[in-house]
């Protein structure tokens, strides 16, 4: 680790999973950095740029957290007025769903100079990777992205709006209430109505389930999905249903 006058944090995007959708910024970053903090949901790979850096898991996987955002909070502190450029990777964009604003705060709080280096984002890197426009001209004229898990436990009432428009509805960290979320779309769509699944989106691990509304439940039950997958709802994800009929390697079941 090499000490200098003056420490800083850098947030950086990692990209949805796949190591090589990191932007050129973030892989520099990482490449400079004396301490690298990261998520469970960065590619591992990422870490290998940099044999120098001191690297901590600072994760939360399944519930179980293995710092509090306190001590990430004062680990960056620390490190930084040390005179250290610590480096907070995360998975994705940094500004999604990821709580770097609280880490922003806390670094400004001691005058720490902060930068943040955006990432693709996980639903983003998914549809490109599985060619679904998120938009479609005079098709599909918005996305809402919402999260499935609200800091309280209860369904998000954007998803409530969400489920009632005509956009395409991505749903982050869904996967453990899919059926409570499937509930809110059956009151306003039909039961044939589009949705994918998509877990370990861009990695070796990928796993896509492309099916409907009153099959989806069942199904990811019975193919044992998991976090992280990103849901996809609506009729920009039909193409793909039906160019991709018969594909093993999508899961896909339509019926
Ligand atoms: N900052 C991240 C989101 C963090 S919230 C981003 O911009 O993507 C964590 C949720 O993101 C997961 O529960 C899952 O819904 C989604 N996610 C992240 N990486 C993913 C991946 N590789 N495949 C599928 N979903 C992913």
């Amino acid at each position: 680790m090499q000490k200098q006058s003056k420490g800083s944090l850098t947030l950086v995007g990692a990209g949805p999973g796949d190591p090589e959708l990191i932007t050129l910024k973030g892989l520099k970053a990482i490449i400079s950095a004396d301490v690298i903090l990261y998520d469970a949901l960065i590619n591992p790979k990422l870490l290998d740029h940099n044999s120098f850096a001191k690297k901590i898991y600072v994760g939360k996987r399944r519930g179980y957290i293995c710092k509090t955002q306190a001590e990430i909070n004062s680990l960056i502190i620390n490190y930084a007025l040390n005179g250290l450029r610590v480096i907070r990777l995360k998975g994705g964009d940094p500004l999604v769903f990821a709580r770097a604003y609280e880490e922003l705060e806390a670094a400004n709080l001691y005058d720490i100079p902060v930068r943040i280096i955006p990432g693709i984002t996980s639903y983003t890197g998914i549809a490109a990777q599985h060619q679904i426009p998120l938009t479609k001209r005079g098709k599909q004229e918005s996305f809402w992205v919402v999260t499935g898990h609200t800091q309280s436990g209860k369904i998000s009432k954007d998803l409530i709006w969400a489920a009632k428009s005509s956009a395409t509805v991505i749903v982050l960290m869904g996967v453990r209430n899919l059926s409570r979320i499937v509930e809110v779309f059956r009151r306003y769509k039909a039961g044939k109505f589009p949705v994918a699944i998509v877990q370990n989106g861009t990695t070796e691990a990928e796993r896509t389930l492309v099916t409907d509304l009153d099959h989806i439940v069942k199904n990811a039950i019975a193919l044992k999905f998991d976090s992280p997958a990103t849901l996809i709802f609506g009729p920009a994800i039909i193409d793909r249903v039906t160019k991709f009929k018969n594909q093993v390697a999508l899961n896909i079941v339509t019926q």
